[in-house]
């Protein structure tokens, strides 16, 4: 009996990884964020990821620098990201991975209903919530606004203002340049 119980629960168990898996599949990760994140064997992670994607999974990630959460509008979609993230996990008794997940789902649907590119990919935020584990980011409140904001630990946390309150002269010129830069985000 109680050994059927454990078969159960192992089961089960087995069964939200493999949930889990294609939800962040679909989302957009990469091996190096399911092998992190999940217990699943590598060999049934790049089944699943094949399954879904009709494609081998890409190889490896570049090194990428908490300097890049700075940059104005990634610092804006990484702080709504965040922001939406940490709720989750503090205030409704989801896990860090759930948080991870519907996190960005939810940041995602909030891009599309707003019509907004969506800067922050999830291998993205997912380092973000690592560099933030890390000790390496704070959350900064903007002086002006009252947000809070994605800054790197040791920032002096009083007279911030953020990239929405005072944008860079050059923000939003023209779209080509605001895609471009977007794109320079997620290639570095
Ligand atoms: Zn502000």
């Amino acid at each position: 009996m109680r050994k059927e119980t454990i078969l159960r629960k192992s089961v089960s168990d087995d069964a939200q990884e493999v949930y889990r898996a294609i939800e962040l599949i679909e989302l957009g990760a990469r091996m190096q964020l399911l092998e992190t994140e999940l217990t699943l064997s590598r060999d049934r992670m790049i089944r699943l990821y094949r399954e879904l994607k009709g494609t081998a999974p890409p190889k490896g990630m570049r090194p990428f620098s908490a300097d890049r959460y700075m940059i104005w509008m990634p610092n804006l979609h990484s702080s709504l990201f965040y922001n939406i993230y940490l709720f989750l996990k503090e205030r409704t008794g989801c896990s860090r991975r759930d948080s991870l997940i519907k996190g960005y789902r939810l940041y995602v649907e909030h891009c599309e209903r707003n019509q907004l590119e969506v800067v922050v990919s999830l291998t993205r935020a997912w380092t973000l919530v690592r560099f933030f584990e890390a000790s390496l980011l704070q959350q900064t409140p903007c002086c002006r606004c009252k947000g809070i904001f994605v800054a790197h630990k040791h920032d002096p946390q009083s007279n911030f203002v953020c990239g929405a309150c005072e944008p860079p002269s050059r923000a939003g010129k023209t779209k080509k340049a605001a895609i471009a830069r977007i794109a320079e985000f997620e290639r570095s």
